[in-house]
């Protein structure tokens, strides 16, 4: 008898911890693919991305609210609208939700809407925005993705985790996204040595993001292949319905046709882990 409630006992526990292992970036025995456009641009837009990642069995959406551009002449995001808009569709598809946060006075709204925040290559040394991003993903159990700066060291990157995680504990992810060299064909370089060498020196997950790496579409499928071969718990891909017609970095992201042949070869290498996407 006492076996039997032991065994009920473990179930829930076990249970209780799918729950929480689902509400996590990374799962074990699994590739967590989070896809959605650059920016959220309009409330039919970030409708029609969320139903193709819904349709392909994916569970985490992005979409960028606040916009760090380049220039300040294009298109900076839908900025508080943006978020409500990504908060609603997380609720109407059961998806999660990843935005950027880019300054320390918005991290209390933006964690108000998503689920994860996501801090953008040229924040990474911002340590005002990382000591105010761990405070909070702290207090609201949120995770957080931790995009490497594109001329930072390893070291660096990883000292900039501690700036997240002294404040409490809470999931952290980093992102390597491509750093700048010489090579001006590709928009950076993709070191993907990253992964190895991250999995050598930490216990942190490393997910990849190809498409900022190479900004052009049809480099990001074996990029994600690669990411894959190479040992990186996840991805994070910059999908959209019309890329053609997109305010922010059209020329990288992969419509659906194409959305469709990543996930399969990422499927496929999946496999060799034994794992699956999620
Ligand atoms: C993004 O993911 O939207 C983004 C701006 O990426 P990064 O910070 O890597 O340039
Ligand atoms: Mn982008």
């Amino acid at each position: 008898m006492k076996e039997n409630k032991d065994k009920i006992k473990d179930k829930i526990k076990n249970k209780d911890k799918a729950i929480l292992d689902d509400n996590k970036l990374i799962k074990e025995g699994f590739i967590t693919v989070i896809a959605g456009p650059c920016a959220i641009e309009s409330w039919e837009q970030i409708d029609l991305i969320a139903g193709i990642v819904k349709d392909f069995g994916l569970n985490f959406i992005r979409g960028g609210a606040y916009k760090p551009r380049t220039s300040p002449y294009s298109f900076q995001g839908l900025e508080h609208k943006g978020l409500e808009y990504l908060s609603k569709i997380g609720k109407k598809y059961g998806l999660k939700t990843v935005t950027e946060v880019t300054d320390a006075e918005t991290v209390e709204e933006v964690a108000k809407f998503v689920d994860v925040l996501q801090i953008g290559t040229r924040n990474m040394s911002n340590f005002a925005l990382l000591k105010k991003v761990g405070k909070v993903a702290h207090e609201t159990g949120k995770s957080v993705i931790l995009k490497r700066g594109w001329a930072s060291t390893i070291k660096e990157w990883l000292l900039a985790v501690e700036y997240i995680t002294s404040a409490g504990g809470t999931e952290v992810v980093l992102c390597e996204r491509g750093i700048r060299t010489f090579e001006p064909y590709t928009r950076f370089t993709l070191d993907l040595s990253a992964v190895p060498v991250i999995k050598k020196l930490s216990k942190l997950p490393i997910i990849i993001d190809p498409s900022h790496a190479v900004g052009q579409s049809d480099l990001v499928i074996p990029m994600s292949r690669a990411a894959i071969a190479v040992g990186a718990d996840g991805l994070i891909v910059e999908i959209h319905n019309e890329p053609e017609k997109a305010l922010c970095d059209g020329q990288q992201a992969l419509d659906t046709h194409q959305t469709k042949e990543m996930l399969e070869q990422v499927e496929y290498m999946a496999k060799f882990f034994g794992k699956k996407i999620r």
